[in-house]
């Protein structure tokens, strides 16, 4: 995708609506006041999803950013299926929130090898059973589980305090998984 015009001008710093990134962007477009006399808004572009970000001058972004935070290194459907449990709590949606966070254990599993169609509580076992999930916290996978189930089969509706919680242990995960190791890797990278 190519922004026909678009050039480098003030710098701003913001998370992406649509993919999460922490961005520092200078590309993209800006407004004027009437008289032309000073710079009123901004639109600026996405480095990773090329999506534009409209940024007002007291600093506030359309579309705003989405809930948690950005992790790096994941593989692309899982940092979809991330995101969309990001935006799902950006409008409140809590239990959908849950709802997604136990997909992505299935996800994460099958990512790392293992088998598909099973039950979602087979895949939590085998994140345990193989070590992505370490000892300490077998309790968060199982809490992601438990919450989810509950979720997808029952008439429980969820607060925000759960989601909350729930998706911070869906991060601390999958920063374990993914994230720290390919850091550690890049740093390994740079020594040698
Ligand atoms: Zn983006």
């Amino acid at each position: 995708m190519v922004w026909i015009d678009a050039k480098n001008g003030e710098t701003h710093n913001y998370v992406c609506g649509y993919c999460g990134s922490d961005i520092t962007s200078q590309f993209g477009y800006y407004a004027m006041d009437d008289n032309r006399s000073g710079q009123i808004a901004y639109i600026r572009i996405c480095h990773r999803c090329g999506k534009p970000t409209f940024i007002s001058n007291d600093g506030k972004t359309v579309p705003s950013a989405i809930y948690g935070k950005n992790i790096e290194h994941l593989p692309k459907e899982i940092e979809e299926l991330y995101n969309e449990a990001r935006r799902c709590f950006n409008i409140d949606a809590y239990t959908s929130v849950i709802m997604c966070c136990r997909k992505l254990l299935m996800h994460i599993a099958c990512e790392n090898g293992a088998e598909k169609d099973l039950a979602f509580g087979r895949y939590v076992q085998y994140l345990k059973d193989k070590g992505y999930v370490a000892t300490p916290t077998h309790k968060l996978a199982d809490a992601i589980l438990t919450y989810g189930n509950i979720a997808n089969h029952q008439l429980e509706i969820y607060t925000k305090k759960d989601a909350t919680n729930i998706m911070l242990f869906t991060e601390a995960i999958l920063k374990n998984i993914y994230e720290l190791p390919s850091i550690y890797d890049e740093l390994a990278e740079e020594k040698e």
